[in-house]
């Protein structure tokens, strides 16, 4: 075991910004040693890293992804092997990935399989949810063997008729189950059966462009769901976690229903930060790039959910990482904009974008760092192993330089998708090395790190419930 000292560099946590040298021995932080203005180094160590001019931060937890997912006969691009190294270039170290339930399988079975997936190929720490499809008696039953296996939040969608859509009788029975058992429901709320009628009207005149997409499922919808699912998570007493919140409507009823006291919890991603409905109404198929559930909004909706990340109505971005490339696979929905694959590439530059908004005033370094590991850590079972620096914890660890300038593009990103929704887009700042657990996986520049390195993270409930 090795020991590294990270000198000279600012430390941000979700606490504040400190002046000092990180400590690493083996696979944790062994300690935080406040600086002196113009103190020599305060300890030896095996290698010492100079992040003069830096910023030491907790390593990234991106908790919606999706790799390798089955989606409408087609699977998300990246493996776990190339999105979790992916991840690791953009300084993420843990990734919550999605577990999938077809319908007619087993609860536990799926996780075997997701196991089988990632187990020996990630770079960085991985967790699972579990999407709940099918709810029966044994499915129910199996909730409580899933949350004895590490897997404490359970996803189910009132979007998808037919595949994993959930009646609201099953959502309340499940979610009583959650509740019983101390784990979370995570929601994807938008109104599928009205969508599915709005895109069949939409289809059979003539409109099948992209953009058709972002307009038959329109920012009410989601409101309608979000409150939906917030009224049955009352009536079952269980945590509710609303995932990729992208309207302002939808918001609104989060911050309500926060305001009443309620166990309810949202996140956004930056594609809902950066983009809009006028991505999606690009020319000459372009806009299926932009595809995802819920759609890209109107511009105006940006704002709010800019302010629901200061107020903490929104808790956390998280990228809903699901890339599809452009050809072959976006392209089996030309001429038919509801065969498009759902999803877009973002597991990289999650934190790149929110520094972006750092820069723009719009978010505190504290809060950049609040929302993109400590309260993910926390909202999921991890903290303090995760989600901060501080002895003890996990070396997971990223050397940020905010002077750094950057051009996102799909010829220098690592995801394995052809294109880049951010093709072009210049921001400052950039990640100069990521630990993981002690082991430099980008270091420089350079890709050090190796495929089964990153372990299977067992986690305990949400630590936000009294
Ligand atoms: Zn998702």
């Amino acid at each position: 075991m090795s020991s590294i000292l990270i000198s000279g560099g600012t430390v941000v946590t979700a606490a504040g910004t400190q002046d000092a040298d990180v400590l690493v021995d083996g696979e944790k932080i062994a300690a935080v040693l406040p600086r002196e203005p113009g103190a020599a180094v305060a300890a030896a160590a095996d290698r010492i890293i100079d992040a003069t001019g830096k910023y030491v931060l907790p390593g990234g937890i991106d908790v919606h992804t999706h790799m390798e997912m089955p989606f409408g006969g087609t699977f998300s691009a990246d493996t776990f092997e190339t999105g979790t190294r992916a991840a690791a270039w953009g300084g993420t170290t843990t990734i919550i990935d999605f577990a999938v339930q077809a319908k007619g399988t087993s609860l536990l079975a799926t996780l075997d399989k997701w196991h089988a997936k990632a187990d020996g190929n990630c770079s960085i720490d991985y967790g699972f949810h579990m999407i709940v499809s099918d709810v029966n008696d044994t499915t129910l039953k199996e909730m409580d063997a899933c949350i004895a296996a590490g897997v404490n939040s359970f996803k189910m969608f009132m979007a998808y008729p037919g595949v994993f859509y959930a009646t609201d009788g099953e959502i309340l029975l499940a979610m009583q189950q959650a509740a019983r058992s101390g784990a979370t429901v995570m929601m994807h709320a938008e109104n599928g059966i009205a969508i599915d009628q709005l895109v069949a009207q939409a289809l059979a005149a003539g409109r099948t462009d992209p953009v058709n997409h972002g307009l038959t499922r329109p920012p009410e919808l989601e409101a309608e769901a979000t409150s939906r699912a917030i009224t049955l998570a009352k009536v079952a007493n269980c945590p509710l976690y609303i995932v990729h919140m992208s309207a302002s409507q939808a918001l609104e009823a989060v911050a309500e229903a926060r305001d009443g006291g309620q166990n309810v919890f949202a996140e956004t991603c930056p594609q809902y930060l950066f983009l809009s409905l006028d991505d999606l109404a690009r020319p000459e198929f372009e806009g299926s790039k932009f595809v995802c559930s819920p759609p890209l909004r109107p511009k105006e909706h940006q704002n709010s959910l800019w302010r629901g990340l200061r107020t903490n109505d929104l808790s956390v971005v998280s990228t809903d990482h699901c890339p599809f490339c452009f050809k072959d696979q976006k392209e089996l929905g030309r001429g038919d904009f509801s065969k498009i694959p759902n999803g877009m590439p973002g597991v990289e530059h999650r934190m790149d974008l929110l520094h972006a908004g750092v820069a723009a005033g719009r978010l505190t370094l504290s809060r950049w760092v609040e929302v993109s590991s400590t309260t993910p850590a926390r909202m999921f079972g991890l903290y303090p192993r995760k989600g901060v620096i501080a002895a003890g914890s996990d070396a997971d660890i990223v050397i940020y330089d905010p002077q750094a300038r950057q051009t996102l593009s799909a010829a220098t990103h690592h995801m394995n998708v052809d294109y880049s929704a951010y093709e072009g887009l210049e921001i400052t700042g950039q990640v100069v090395t990521t630990l993981s657990r002690g082991r430099a996986v980008i270091d420089d520049g350079q890709y050090q790190g190796t495929a089964g390195h990153g372990a299977f993270l067992a986690r305990g409930p949400n630590q936000y419930l009294l």
